[in-house]
């Protein structure tokens, strides 16, 4: 890891939970973060909308921040279904997932609805957690650096700067599939995602950069020693209590 942003371990924890299970698993992770003191490393919890007020109440005081999934482009209206990234931040979150591979997939969003999405969030004082990927046919064709550098200049808004934005480089192929890049691909990338930032952020040097998929305890401290890793978004493994602490404490 490249030294000064402090890392920042989030968990995605797409469609699942209830409110007891929110509860307990935000609470224990808030009781440890409390316990220990931990300032290594910032924690994330980005559950399903319904679930934010179980999960803003249990996290309490503790360090924990927390975020919603996705938002609107538009900070009110006639949206049947969604919310706006000024009702996330009203709830109290302070972060939110936009242009997850899920998201782009199942509802056709692209890069420049992304950049919108994450323009309305940094307007609502929300941190967008901007996610790019390459799939499995684009990284077989070698087109992953191009594919992955096209979709950050696509998604992230114009003077975005370390204070406004993460990135989440998170190849399609490997979410959910226990499949992770190599070490070295994961490098080419990460180097090739922060020589752009340098170009389009303000202080592209300071952006964090998360990797995700299949981040699990057993493989996340090679991945974060990686340089220009600051990081992981984390979807199965942020489930279980035990294994989201682990892959937090390999920071
Ligand atoms: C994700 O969906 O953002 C993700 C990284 O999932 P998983 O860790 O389960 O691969």
């Amino acid at each position: 890891m490249t030294g000064s942003p402090t890392p920042l371990i989030a968990g995605n924890w797409k469609m699942h939970g209830s409110t007891a299970f929110a509860s307990d698993l935000a609470g224990s992770l808030a009781g440890r973060m409390s316990d220990r003191g931990d300032k290594r490393f910032e924690m994330l919890l980005c559950p399903p909308a319904l679930l934010l007020g179980a999960v803003l109440d249990a996290v309490g005081t503790s360090s924990i921040s927390v975020g919603g999934q996705d938002c609107h482009t538009a900070e009110q209206g006639a949206h049947t279904g969604d919310i706006s990234a000024a009702m996330l931040a009203d709830a109290g979150c302070s972060y939110v997932i936009v242009g997850h591979s899920e998201r782009r997939a199942d509802h056709g969003e692209d890069d420049s609805l992304v950049c919108a999405k994450a323009s309305a969030a940094q307007s609502a004082g929300l941190v967008p957690v901007v996610c790019i990927g390459e799939t499995l046919e684009q990284r077989d064709a070698g087109k992953a650096v191009e594919v992955v550098n096209g979709q950050l200049r696509g998604s992230v808004p114009a003077r975005s700067s370390a204070a406004t934005v993460v990135v989440a480089y998170e190849p399609v192929w490997a979410i959910g599939t226990g499949r992770t890049p190599t070490a070295e691909d994961i490098a080419e990338v990460h180097d090739a995602l922060r020589a752009v930032l340098s170009e389009i952020a303000e202080d592209g040097a300071g952006v964090r950069i998360l990797y995700g998929g299949s981040v699990k305890p057993e493989n996340v401290a090679e991945i974060l020693a990686i340089d220009n890793v600051n990081g992981a978004l984390v979807g199965g493994a942020s489930l279980k209590a035990d294994d989201f602490w682990a892959i937090a404490q390999a920071v």
